[in-house]
């Protein structure tokens, strides 16, 4: 139900406090909104942006009371808040996305028989609750595969690649015997994936398709335009609006998606992300208003930006050590340096990411 929309001078509640809460809360600070960060963990990269935090368990009812007592409305950063905090925070102030929605999105399972049920073509699969089970599954589904924990997964974790000599009870142990779903391998010609936001009226926008280069399954590079034949573009926004209306979705929401071409290019959705996303960085800098400024106003209520692009963009994170090279980075007038206040660089971690802008039509 649509709320009416939030002043200037009130209070958005983000669940979760790493860098896309960080993002978000310095688009909410340019909108005349203040932040509330409630993350569990100390030191969080949103805290010393935010107007507040709450550094507390999802489990601490009373906290999460308090909490939604001093927000006008509430979000979150990342999809693995449980769904039980977002329904006590519900009792006490709207929460947009819907704990409903993410429900769905949150059990790979699920997420998959949805999709499946809207028509949107995804990779083959099946369910998989026992060693047995994952024996049936390569059977039927065949190798290469992958497995995948359908809960709490990010960034490849909680995945095993099944090959043609991986022995099927070292997976499962290596997934530590979680519920998961076995999904055909897909040879892909390339990934992209489309980032979009639903206001609460239910009118929708959708940024450009954006192409994505993972390395060990993390984001490494985004660019836009992405290099697709003509009409998947058209294609992919036409995916994430069936999505956004099916779960009558208020925020942003990204899709990633693989592009085949196996007798002509055409989508697989792989997954949504509930929430801003990594491929949609490019935004800060390639957009006039950027996917995280689209979720806050979805979310306050507010009408929904343009999503038009106005330069070419080539976004690549900087991870771990990576970000010692700001200084470097900074000196190139073409670069749009966002470091995100982490304290430790560990390998593998995302500690901001270098945008690189050209004007529209250079990238084809
Ligand atoms: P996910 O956590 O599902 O987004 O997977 C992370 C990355 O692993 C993807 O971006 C792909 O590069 C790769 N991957 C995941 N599932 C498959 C698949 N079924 N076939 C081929 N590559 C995959």
């Amino acid at each position: 139900m649509a709320e009416p929309p939030l002043r200037p001078g009130s209070a958005i509640g983000i669940l979760g406090g790493g860098q896309l809460g960080r993002m978000l809360t310095l688009s909410a600070a340019q909108l005349g909104l203040d932040a509330r960060i409630y993350c569990e963990k100390p030191d969080a990269p949103s805290f010393r942006v935010a107007t507040s935090h709450v550094c507390a368990p999802f489990t601490d009812e009373a906290a999460l009371i308090r909490f939604a007592r001093s927000c006008d409305v509430v979000t979150f950063e990342f999809e693995n808040v449980p769904v039980e905090a977002l329904e006590i925070i519900t009792r006490y102030t709207p929460v947009f996305p819907s704990p409903s929605a993410l429900r769905v999105i949150q059990d790979r399972g699920e997420e998959k028989a949805f999709l499946s049920s809207l028509g949107i073509p995804i990779a083959d699969f099946c369910t998989v609750d026992s060693e047995a089970g994952l024996q049936d599954a390569i059977a039927r589904i065949g190798r290469p595969s992958m497995l995948k924990t359908r809960r709490f997964g990010y960034d490849g974790k909680g995945q095993v690649r099944i090959n043609g000599d991986t022995n099927a009870a070292k997976a499962w142990r290596d997934i530590a015997a979680a519920p998961a779903v076995l999904e055909a391998f897909v040879p892909f010609e390339r990934e992209v994936s489309v980032v979009a936001a639903r206001g609460q009226d239910g009118e929708s926008i959708f940024y450009d398709l954006t192409e994505n280069r993972h390395e060990n399954q993390i984001l490494a590079e985004s660019r836009v335009p992405a290099r697709v034949a003509e009409g998947l573009e058209t294609e992919g926004h036409a995916i994430v609006r069936k999505v956004l209306d099916a779960l009558d979705y208020v925020g942003v929401l990204a899709v990633e998606m693989f592009v085949c071409n196996d007798g002509g290019p055409r989508l697989l959705a792989n997954e949504i992300a509930p929430r801003v996303h990594n491929s949609g960085h490019w935004t800060l800098d390639g957009c006039g208003a950027s996917q995280f400024e689209a979720h806050v106003r979805a979310v306050a209520g507010w009408p929904l930006p343009s999503s038009a692009r106005h330069s070419d963009a080539v976004m690549t994170n900087l991870i771990g050590a990576d970000a010692e090279r700001w200084h470097d980075l900074a000196a190139d007038p073409a670069n749009r340096v966002h470091l995100y206040g982490k304290s430790e660089a560990r390998p593998g971690r995302k500690m901001g990411h270098v945008t690189r802008i050209l004007p529209l039509g250079t990238l084809s």
